[in-house]
């Protein structure tokens, strides 16, 4: 791999300051070319518990630390992640696929994160709370929830874990990370730039499976740990909410989306058309944000359809790595079989091919469209994740809320228009955690990203991401 920071690539996983090997591995492959990038440990329940332990004994002095010392740290991880973005990006882009200039981004992004959590670090603040008697004080302190464990996806690999473990450390929590097995190289690379920038040994482990079940029942059944955040599928998300039940633990749940992106008669078509291919083609149509229902107004159905299927003709496949590719391979077989499979079932019904996606070399697919999609298609109801449109018609606001809403998930939502009580109307009205408004990108470090519904619960980013990691503790004092 092209990169100058040979110290960034990892055979070796992160437990109590220690890089550790071990005799089973298992291989990260480049979904581009399917070669072995590299082999990473294959941990099982006996480093997961000693990961455990590692920041369950690291929870006293780093929460003890001043507010500052933890802010500085988090600070200096920052400056490491950026000095480090091109070699960084170039890992993330080798083992997820994605095109080179999104890969720069996420790492911007996510650090960004870092950036924020440090500043917030310093502004926990409690309460004071006049007393029901005058010989009552009542005062509320903020303090960190325990070790965590954060389990996250391989669509965002570097960011989902910024977004996570900044809000953790920044709060005087440790963690075990658990990423995604596609993608667990991105995850080492931090874990290396934390260790350099002085998070003291215990405080940030990292765990790499591929047995994620297992490693996941014994995070979610140690009382040690005292919050899971997690990022991935609503199914998994249930499965892992149970898990947790005996141990009572605090949970972040960043689950699946069906975001509907709503075009109404009177928006800005050009505007409209660039919202939906950003939020539609981004990392080729793998995010749980992206557009995955697209509802047109009749009056305008026709033009956007056109201008729409004019800009994804342009979007070219390729390797990631390569400047002029706009899109990169999908993750696995199993996400290309997942796009077929939707794409016929679709056109059986009666949905219009507009553009065909080809399934080219490896894992690589063209960007397609297909029209005149309803609901009792599995596409209306299943995330596509992968780089297909969607298109649907509609005639009345009230119709197309009802369709909008017509989901088990409640993530992102999209719309374009002009009207303001029409804005405000449709943005209160739509079920879901987010609503992009004349813009098909909504994710920033200032923003709380989340969903309802079956897309979960918790917030990440913004004044309220910090919370999640804080339990708050009220003191009585009687002065009589
Ligand atoms: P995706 O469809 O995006 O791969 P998953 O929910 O399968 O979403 O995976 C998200 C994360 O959850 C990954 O880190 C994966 O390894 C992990 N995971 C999958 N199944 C389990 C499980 N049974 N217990 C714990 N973690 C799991």
């Amino acid at each position: 791999m092209d990169i100058k920071n040979k110290n960034l690539l990892k055979n070796s996983c992160l437990i109590n300051g220690q890089w550790r090997e071990s005799a089973k591995s298992f291989e990260v492959i480049n979904p581009y070319n399917q070669e072995l990038i590299i082999s990473v440990p294959d941990c099982g329940e006996s480093e997961t518990l000693e990961a455990i332990e590692a920041a369950h004994k690291s929870f006293e002095s780093w929460k003890s630390q001043t507010a500052e010392k933890r802010s500085d740290i988090l600070y200096a991880w920052y400056d490491l992640i950026m000095k480090n973005q091109e070699d960084l990006a170039t890992i993330l882009t080798t083992e997820q696929g994605k095109i080179l200039a999104e890969a720069r981004a996420e790492i911007a992004y996510g650090a960004s994160y870092i950036k924020w959590f440090a500043e917030e670090a310093r502004r926990i603040y409690g309460d004071t709370i006049p007393g029901k008697s005058q010989d009552e004080r009542i005062i509320v302190i903020k303090q960190a929830v325990g070790p965590v464990a954060s389990i996250t996806p391989w669509n965002f690999p570097m960011a989902m874990i910024a977004r996570k473990i900044a809000p953790a450390l920044a709060a005087g929590c440790t963690a075990v990370i658990k990423p995604a097995e596609d993608t667990p190289l991105s995850a080492l690379a931090m874990a290396y730039l934390a260790e350099q920038a002085g998070i003291p040994n215990g405080v940030l482990n990292v765990i790499t499976t591929s047995d994620s079940s297992t490693v996941g029942k014994v995070l979610c059944a140690d009382d040690r740990i005292k919050k899971l955040s997690f990022t991935g599928s609503t199914k998994v998300g249930k499965i892992l909410m149970e898990q947790c039940s005996p141990t009572l633990k605090k949970l972040s749940m960043e689950l699946g989306g069906n975001a509907p992106m709503i075009i109404l008669d009177d928006a800005d078509i050009d505007k409209a058309v660039s919202g939906t291919i950003a939020s539609k083609f981004r990392n080729a149509g793998q995010t749980c944000v992206c557009a995955n229902r697209i509802y047109v107004h009749e009056s305008i159905y026709d033009t956007f359809i056109e201008k729409l299927e004019n800009r994804i003709k342009k979007i070219k496949a390729g390797s990631g790595l390569e400047s002029d590719s706009k899109i990169g391979p999908l993750i696995n077989q199993a996400a290309v079989d997942k796009v077929t499979r939707l794409f016929e079932e679709a056109k059986s019904k009666g949905a219009r091919v507009i553009i065909e996606p080809e399934v080219k070399e490896g894992l690589l697919m063209s960007a397609g469209m297909i029209a005149d999609v309803t609901h009792d298609m599995d596409i209306a109801k299943e995330e596509i994740f992968g780089p297909l449109a969607a298109i649907y018609k509609f005639s009345t606001d009230e119709e197309m809320l009802k369709l909008a809403n017509d989901t088990e998930f409640g993530l992102a939502a999209y719309f374009f228009g002009t009207d303001p009580k029409r804005i405000w109307h449709i943005a209160e009205n739509l079920e879901s955690g987010m609503v992009g408004i004349n813009t098909g990108l909504i994710s920033n470090v200032t923003a709380p990203f989340g969903g309802v519904k079956h897309s979960g619960f918790g917030r990440e980013g913004s004044k309220y991401g910090i919370e999640e990691y804080i339990q708050i503790k009220y003191l009585n004092w009687n002065l009589s």
